[in-house]
This record gives C-alpha cells, structure tokens and sequence, in this order.
C-alpha cells in the first residue's frame, strides 16, 4: 500500500520562523503539524494569538537588496517564495529605503494562509518537554521566549552551558574599520601553540588621560532600563554591563576587561599603556572583532561615540552594537550540524532565533531553510545547504560553525559574514562596489541553489 503524502512534520512555534517553515514544507508536497502555544499559554511580549506576531517594533530594516545584507535577506526570500516576504510586501507601510508593516493584517494574513492549506494542520498548545519519540521530524522554532519547561528539557538533552538565557552582547566590529597603524595583534603573554593563537587579539593602548576620558564619557552616557523582569532574572555577576563596573570604581575596568599586563605595543614598545581595549577574532573569516568583556546597556548612539574614542577605533564600522537582553538561544556552533540538526538527537531541527540569529528577517529566513531541508530529508531527496555567498548560507554557516563557540552570541545578518571578493577593493572608497559584489554573487548563487529544489506540489 502506498501512502499518499508522506508523514507530517512538526514545527513547534508558529512565529516568524515556524509560519515560514511550515509553509515551506507544505509548498514542498508534506503535511505539516504546527504547535504554537498562544493563547493557551502567553509570553510577555506577544499581545495576540496570530501566527508570526511583529512583538516590537514593525520594521524588516533596509529593502535595498544591492547594498544591504538584509536587503539581500529579503531578495533571497522573495526568490525562494516566502510567506513572510510575500506577505510583508502586501502590507508594506511607507517607510523610505526600508521594509515596514502593518503588523495587524500581515499576521492575520499568515494565519488565514497556513489556516487554508490543505497540508497545514494549526494545533494550539503548548509542547512541554521534549517532543513525544514517535514524531520522526521536528522543528523547534519557539524563538527567544521558548516556554521554560521546553527550554528546561532542550538544556537536559544538551547541557548546562548549552543554552543562555540572556545575550549579553559586546559590539562586533568590520576588522577593516580599525586602525592597524595604532592596534596590535598580540595575546596576552604571547600565550598559545601556534602564531595564529599567540596573535589572536587586537590590541588598542591607551594612556591615563585617554582612560580618565573614557571613563568619563562612560559614566556620563545614557542606558537603557533594565525591564522588570530582566531584573529578576539572576544572571549578572559574570557578565556586568561595563558601565555598572565603571560606576563601582574608575580603576574597575583597568583591573578587569581593560587590564594592561602581558602586552607590549610595537608601535611604542617603550610606553607602557595605562590600559588596554582587546578585540577577539569573532568569525573564521576573520572580518569581525568582538571587544571582549564590553557588554553594556548603553543607548545605541552612545556607544558608538564612546566606543570610538577608544585609540584605532576612531572610525570603527559596527557590524552590531552592545546589549543585555532576555533571549534564550542555543549554542548552535557546537550544537547544529550543517543541516540545523541536533546532534544530540538528529530528528529535531533548530529554527529561528533561538539558533542564535537575531531579528525577524534573520528569524524567518532560518525557518524558511530549515523547512526547506526538513522536506527535502522527508521526501529522500536531501539538499545541499545554500552557499555561504549568499545571505541565507552566510548565516546558516556563522551558526553552524564559523561563529566561535566559545564567546557565541546572536547575530543580525551583514557583510562581513560574506566571504571576502578577490578581486574588490578594499576600504571605505570600495564599500559601494565591495558591497554590490557580494550581492551579485549572491543572487547568482542562491539562484542555482534553488533551481534544483523540488517544485511545489499541492
Ligand atoms: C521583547 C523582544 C523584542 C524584539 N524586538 C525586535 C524588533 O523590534 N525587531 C527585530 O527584528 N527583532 C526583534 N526581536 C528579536 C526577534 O526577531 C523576534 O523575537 C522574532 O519574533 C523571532 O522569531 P522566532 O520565530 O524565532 O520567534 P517568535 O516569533 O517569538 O515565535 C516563537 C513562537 O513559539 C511559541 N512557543 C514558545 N514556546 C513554545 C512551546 N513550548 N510550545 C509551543 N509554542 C511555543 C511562541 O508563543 C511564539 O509564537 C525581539 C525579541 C524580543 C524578545
């Protein structure tokens, strides 16, 4: 006996990444099962029971798919045939280069769309534990709210350090933005097997007058509240924003993240720094650097002044900013296989934000891929993931194994997860070329990633 559509799949979340997945398998011939918990079940920041709910703010950031590494995202998933893109761009709101939505109709369009396919079942309820064995083919995709007894039976099947809670995010950095002619590489007491560890941090001096300043413009700069309960939630002796250290003592930081030992400038072996800023490699590629222990809650503008008074940062190009957040994600470098799997237990797939990507369009492009694997893997066809050139590639990759483990924080799509073009300039001057490169490759690849890929079938 033959069946006539092989077994569902389960996508647990019906948020912006498992809206997209389930759509992406039922456009692929499977059944799907989608669990989302509301209105069982609520989270602080959801306020509705509709699918792919917008909880901030309405925007999916830059359309430009030339010169914008979200941009692309979104060209990549207009290109794949993605509910959410499709969707969004019915209910766009006038908004200049960038993508807004108007949040209401635009979930309650995703809703009614899946509600209507004839392979989409919607289940509400929670799932409160690991899923049941017999489901052969999972998705997790319950985003940075993921209910605590899922969270709770994910971090027992992985381990204790698997899973975090919070991001306390240090400002990533384009290595191309810092200025060699005042940083250094060096790790601190040459420590290492091989040159490429002994030289694995960036190092930028800084005298006691440019300290005192620093400290000063630190203490004087603007944060952001900590919400209620964020406040309750125990986390923060090992990670204090920089600001609260600075706040404890002025000399604080110069005994901490900033301390001066083990290092020595060739640019001025004979001056000692009165304290050093390191920066470690953040990506394999090496075209980011995150500033170690820079954690903070600082508002957005003044971190970038007060981080660029730092000596080589002066023109430093962030690829993302500071944070203290509310976001359980996974550690996916050591977690996922190349195909969002878990290797702990290969039938759940990850998606979403909770691998470690960060905002909405990122969220929805890991579902869409996510979903895209999962169905190819069902109907025995498994596919190749896209290429790293490409936008969807370049973050599927940072998650699953470019990212350093380690020091694994999430990650809004941009330009330096791409790798490198051989023959672009580089630099501030090339950026517009550099930039349309990468985006020309990307469509060029993503384009032949997809041309194989199954046809939709319903
Ligand atoms: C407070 C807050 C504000 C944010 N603001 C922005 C912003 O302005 N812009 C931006 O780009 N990004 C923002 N983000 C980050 C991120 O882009 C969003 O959280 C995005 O919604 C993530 O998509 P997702 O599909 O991974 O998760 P979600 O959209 O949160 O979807 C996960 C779904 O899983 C459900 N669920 C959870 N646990 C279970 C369970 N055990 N069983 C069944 N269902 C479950 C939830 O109810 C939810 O519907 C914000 C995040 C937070 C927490």
């Amino acid at each position: 006996m033959t069946k006539a559509h092989p077994d569902p799949i389960h996508v647990v979340g019906g948020g912006l990444a498992g809206a997209e997945a389930a759509w992406q398998i039922a456009g692929m011939g499977v059944p799907v099962i989608l669990h989302e918990m509301r209105p069982e079940v609520a989270t602080f920041a959801h306020k509705t029971e509709a699918l792919a709910e917008l909880v901030c703010s309405n925007s999916f950031r830059s359309d430009d798919d030339e010169q914008n590494a979200v941009g692309l995202l979104h060209w990549e998933m207009r290109a794949a045939g993605g509910l959410i893109m499709s969707t969004a761009d019915r209910h766009s709101l006038p908004a200049g280069s960038a993508l807004a939505i108007d949040r209401e109709p635009f979930s309650a369009e995703v809703t009614a769309t899946l509600a209507a396919h004839p392979l989409v079942t919607i289940e509400r309820g929670e799932i409160a534990g690991l899923p049941p064995a017999e489901w052969s083919s999972v998705i997790i995709a319950t985003g940075p709210l993921t209910s605590p007894a899922l969270a709770d039976a994910i971090r027992q099947l992985t381990d204790e350090s698997a899973l975090a809670f919070f991001d306390a995010i240090a400002p990533i950095i384009h290595f191309e933005s810092i200025n060699l002619s005042k940083a250094w590489f060096q790790s601190r007491y040459d420590k290492g097997e091989t040159e490429a560890d002994r030289t694995a941090y960036l190092n930028c001096p800084m005298d006691r007058a440019e300290y005192e300043a620093f400290i000063d413009a630190l203490l004087a700069a603007e944060t952001t509240e900590f919400k209620d309960w964020e406040r309750d939630t125990p986390y923060f002796e090992g990670c204090l924003p920089i600001e609260v250290m600075a706040e404890r003592g002025r000399e604080t930081l110069r005994h901490g993240p900033m301390k001066p030992v083990g290092l020595t400038n060739p640019h001025a072996p004979e001056r000692k720094p009165y304290a050093v800023v390191q920066l470690r490699r953040d990506n394999a590629l090496g075209t980011l650097y995150n500033i170690v222990g820079f954690q903070t809650k600082m508002k957005y503008g003044a971190q970038t002044d007060v981080f660029r008074l730092i000596p080589g940062l002066e023109t430093a190009a962030f690829a993302r900013l500071g944070g203290i957040h509310r976001n359980t994600f996974l550690n996916s470098p050591r977690l996922l296989d190349g195909q969002m799997r878990l290797r702990a237990d290969p039938r759940l797939r990850f998606a979403g934000q909770v691998t470690g990507v960060e905002g909405y369009v990122e969220s929805a492009a890991m579902g869409l891929l996510a979903g895209r694997l999962a169905a190819a893997e069902r109907l025995g066809r498994e596919v190749a993931p896209p290429p790293e050139t490409t936008a969807t590639g370049a973050l599927l990759r940072h998650i699953t194994g470019g990212a350093d483990a380690k020091t694994f924080q999430p990650m809004n799509v941009n330009f330096g997860l791409f790798p490198p073009l051989d023959d672009v300039r580089g630099g501030r001057r090339g950026r517009r070329d550099r930039y349309k490169g990468y985006t020309d490759r990307a469509k060029a690849d993503f384009g032949a990633w997809l041309a194989p890929a199954p046809v939709a079938a319903e």
